[in-house]
């Protein structure tokens, strides 16, 4: 929930943080999507933070499993929450593909304002019953849970063309799974890969529009790096709120940096060559924020 927009030091409590309720709730309604982008490191979390308050634009962001392998989760939250207290946009902090019901717990305990959980590689009975009770959970301090439903591979997996489309996310089993859970949003599988560094993917928008018909729920697109802009676009007259981008946002940080030390190799202080990095990390994070229709929203 909001709360003062008055930083206050050492109070946790008291973070202007927002729940993924809100804003997806606002995004469905005025047919646009907001960006969730990963909290990997200070440079990241800043970049984002500062690209989407120079457009107004309300932003999740999400700390992935790879985040918690590498910052550790109580230094990824304090960095988003830092992040967030002085900043003048609505900040979502978004659990990615959360694990398990103990680890949705655990982020509840430290302030997340919205969860995943993410069991679309287990039986889909297992799926819902563990989603099932993260909802329940998150639901009595008022936090929405996004679930996911078919399998969104990663490019490493290197499945086919045809393997990908059998894991695709079935419209009548998302509106089973929907009411059975109670879920917020729902991760849908329908053409994208995660980790891909061209923009490849193709979607399939017919299905997409029958699981938001079907279910009501606001859609989150996965993998969206590998998808090209007007594709997303499109994605999102078909219901799609919530667009997730890691690796363009990767590959910006590790762009600006190496053509700033490319400059400069005998350079010794790394702030002037990260703060490159952050610039080109605005830059997509912006284009971005301008084609999701986000822009002036926060
Ligand atoms: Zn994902």
């Amino acid at each position: 929930m909001k709360g003062g927009r008055e930083p206050q030091a050492g109070r946790a409590d008291n973070m202007p943080l927002v729940t993924s309720h809100e804003v997806l709730r606002k995004a469905k309604r005025g047919k646009y999507a907001v960006g969730a982008f990963n909290a990997n490191n200070m440079e990241c979390v800043k970049a984002v933070i500062e690209a989407c308050e120079e457009l107004k634009a309300p932003v999740i962001l999400q700390i992935s499993q790879g985040a918690i392998k590498y910052a550790g989760l109580e230094m990824a939250t304090a960095m988003v929450k830092a992040a967030a207290a002085e900043a003048k946009i609505p900040v979502v902090l978004h659990l990615d593909h959360g694990t398990s019901f103990e680890q949705n717990v655990q982020c509840l305990q430290v302030g997340f304002t919205s969860l995943m959980f993410d069991g679309s590689k287990l039986p889909y009975e297992e799926n819902v019953e563990t989603t099932k009770k993260v909802c329940e959970i998150a639901h009595a301090v008022g936090i929405g849970v996004e679930a996911e439903l078919g399998i969104i591979p990663k490019i490493e997996d290197g499945y086919s063309k045809k393997e990908i489309e059998a894991m695709f996310t079935d419209p009548d089993q998302a509106a089973e799974f929907a009411k059975a859970t109670g879920c917020d949003s729902l991760a849908v599988a329908a053409g994208a890969v995660h980790g891909m560094k061209s923009r490849g993917a193709g979607l399939d928008f017919d299905r997409i529009t029958e699981i938001a018909k079907k279910t009501k729920l606001p859609l989150v697109q996965h993998g969206s790096s590998g998808v090209p802009l007007k594709t997303l676009q499109k994605a999102i007259t078909c219901g799609i709120c919530k667009i997730n981008v890691a690796t363009r946002v990767s590959m910006a940080l590790l762009a600006g940096t190496k053509r700033a030390w490319d400059q400069d190799p005998e350079a010794k202080d790394f702030r002037p060559i990260f703060k490159e990095g952050m610039s080109e990390v605005r830059k997509v994070v912006s284009e971005y924020v301008h084609k999701l229709g986000c822009a002036g929203k926060g």
